[in-house]
């Protein structure tokens, strides 16, 4: 008689099976619905593929086709799907070569290296042969392979890239097939193909072997599959959204900004991007000097001693651009920290001086490899909203409480739904206990006392010090990791940076690293996608167009646009109808647009705001309303609240 062993069910009860069962005849043994329907077993929280053996005393749950919107039933659909994608490619272009296909967020994609290449218009055909591959039917087994057999029968195949994949991968070889399809695979994987109710392609790309771009460049296609067509309408409709608010496209519709390969990464700002940002910077200066910071420009390039000095040039040095000069090496900076402990550290400070706080919003340059950069929001030339506040150790909890301050301002000012995250002790650190029980517990009370709910991320704080980032939620409920508020009690030592306490002794101050809107360029492309490109007035680049109905209320327009100074005005007094020139500025999504004909004049405006709203004001009455929409003009102080 073989021997028994015992799995351990949701409810706790106990299910007695022979030693060695599967997961499958687990489900099984519960009944033949579950069985049928499941698509993987957590086995104490982590999925494992239903083929596989159990073990004596672990916990088992069942996913199954109902839990449609469980991420971990998704990606074993979707993972499946991709195998369906691969078999069907093979079937339809002789000579491809398949290389990987992973499940990815929302989706899978699948590589390929195809002989001839193909276009998006290729994409309608595979998908017919998925769904064809999907009525007819597909079964998933696994067998385990040795590894000299599975090199055997990649080559016998002609798979160049599966072979590499074997003899690079660790622990044992697995093998799906489906049909008469095999793949190199670790799992999980449905057990038939019946549970993809809904299957789409969305996309080509290239994309580089292994992620390199000194290796051979493959087709990637894109695809998702769930369990119920009703999930996929969903998804594609969200995902159109998400198209109509993508910052690339807006970019080039709004006149905001354009990208060149000339240099990657780097975007050149049209004038109503301009616009948008020196909106901001004025809203960074503004508010600097109202919370007692200093603006400092420093040097752009620096030798690579003082990189060394800083720690970048060990950390660092990959994402810097160098500049070799005789016998010298400068590097183009990628942070503003070393420069402004330099300043810092140029004269002994005195206790009295403290807390210093240095603003720049210098361009800095991080060398991103091309293949990651993606629009504004993954970029080369980060232009940080930076500041560094140099402070004792009993000044650190009000300077953090300071800057989540700050920050909760500029997150409600865009009506970003805000939360905080704070980082504790790595397991490699540098410091005792006792420090680090002091600077968190400072950090704790700042955000306590900010009245900031927080979560809190154990151990993924720099070695350093301890950290809170910043994230936000936009308007689509996307989540955006954007600044920074980082405690550092090693680099102004590196740098050299010392004071006289009251005490008449040497210190070496603490230094606050703090960005808050991340980068201007970032921020930029979040916001165009939070606000579909319709920016609040204050940072719109054209906040007023007026339209002359006829030839002989173009002087009373200018004349009109002349009086709304300084607000950014245009006169559109192009030929086109008026219905034209006003869908035109609904394009543009320009705030404000006043129709003047010949019932207009100063004491009545007809005003159509963005959106359809209409009204009928005097000149008065509406500069009245602008200045409402101006949050410094209409006497919103900074909002200090200490
Ligand atoms: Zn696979
Ligand atoms: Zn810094």
């Amino acid at each position: 008689m073989s021997s028994v062993m015992k799995v351990v069910l949701p409810d706790n009860a106990e299910l007695e099976l022979p030693e060695g069962a599967s997961g499958l005849d687990a489900a099984r043994a519960i009944g033949p619905k579950l069985a049928e329907q499941a698509v993987l077993v957590e086995v104490d929280g982590k999925p494992r593929d239903l083929r596989l053996p159990l073990a004596n005393g672990e916990r088992v749950r069942f996913l199954t086709t109902r839990d449609s919107s469980d991420p971990a039933a998704l990606y074993v659909l979707r993972h499946s799907s991709a195998h369906l994608l691969a078999e069907a490619v093979r079937r339809l272009y002789p000579g491809v070569k398949i290389a990987i296909g992973p499940p990815i967020e929302n989706g899978f994609y699948y590589d390929f290296d195809f002989p001839e290449p193909i276009s998006e218009s290729d994409l309608e055909r595979i998908e017919e042969e998925v769904r064809r591959e999907i009525a007819e039917g597909r079964e998933w087994s696994r067998e385990e392979i040795a590894r000299d057999d599975a090199v055997k029968r990649f080559e016998a195949e002609d798979e160049p890239y599966k072979v590499e994949l074997v003899d690079t991968a660790e622990g044992d070889i697995s093998l799906y097939t489906q049909g008469d399809f095999t793949d190199l695979c670790r799992g999980l994987h449905l057990q038939n193909a019946r549970p993809i109710k809904a299957f789409k392609l969305t996309g080509l790309a290239g994309a580089y072997w292994r992620g390199d771009e000194r290796n051979r460049q493959l087709t990637r296609i894109y695809g998702t599959a769930f369990y119920s067509q009703a999930d996929l309408d969903a998804y594609l409709e969200r995902l159109e959204q998400a198209r109509a608010r993508d910052h690339r496209r807006l970019g080039v519709q709004l006149d905001l900004f354009h990208l060149d390969e000339i240099s990657p990464g780097s975007p050149f700002w049209h004038p109503k991007g301009a616009v948008i940002w020196n909106e901001l910077e004025a809203m960074r200066r503004r508010e600097n000097a109202a919370r007692g910071y200093s603006e400092v420009r420093t040097p752009l390039i620096f030798d690579k001693a003082l990189w060394e000095r800083s720690g970048h040039w060990e950390k660092f040095r990959e994402n810097m651009f160098l500049i070799p000069e005789d016998d010298h090496i400068f590097a183009i900076k990628p942070m503003n920290c070393p420069g402004h402990m330099m300043l810092f550290a140029q004269q002994l400070r005195s206790y009295r001086e403290l807390p210093l706080r240095y603003a720049e919003a210098a361009p800095l340059h991080r060398n991103e490899r091309a293949g990651t950069l993606h629009g504004l929001t993954r970029v080369r030339i980060v232009t940080q909203d930076d500041a560094h506040i140099f402070c004792t150790r009993e000044q650190i909890e009000d300077e953090i409480f300071g800057c989540l301050d700050y920050a909760k301002f500029v997150y409600d000012l865009f009506g970003l739904e805000s939360s905080f995250e704070l980082s504790t002790r790595p397991e490699n650190r540098l410091g005792a206990d006792e420090e680090w029980d002091f600077t968190e517990a400072a950090l704790q009370a700042a955000l306590e006392r900010r009245g900031l709910e927080f979560s809190v991320n154990e151990g993924d704080g720099a070695f350093y010090g301890p950290k809170i980032d910043l994230h936000m939620r936009d308007s689509l409920g996307r989540a955006w990791q954007m600044g920074t508020v980082q405690l550092d009690a090693l680099t102004p030592a590196r740098i050299g940076c010392s004071y006289v306490g009251a005490d008449n002794a040497e210190h070496v101050p603490y230094v606050i690293h703090r960005a808050l809107m991340g980068s201007f360029e970032r921020f930029i492309g979040i916001l165009t996608e939070h606000y579909a490109g319709a920016f609040p007035f204050w940072i719109a680049p054209v906040q007023i167009r007026v339209l002359p109905v006829g030839e002989s209320h173009r002087d009373a327009a200018h004349e009109l646009a002349a009086g709304l100074a300084p607000y950014r005005v245009e006169v559109d007094a192009s030929d086109d109808t008026v219905g034209k020139r006003i869908r035109n500025a609904e394009v543009e999504k320009i705030p404000f647009v006043l129709v003047y004909g010949d019932k207009e004049s100063e004491d009545a405006l007809a005003i159509r705001e963005h959106g359809g709203l209409k009204d009928t004001l005097s000149l008065q009455e509406f500069r009245a309303k602008l200045a409402t929409l101006v949050p410094w003009q209409a006497g919103a102080e900074p909002s200090l609240t200490s």
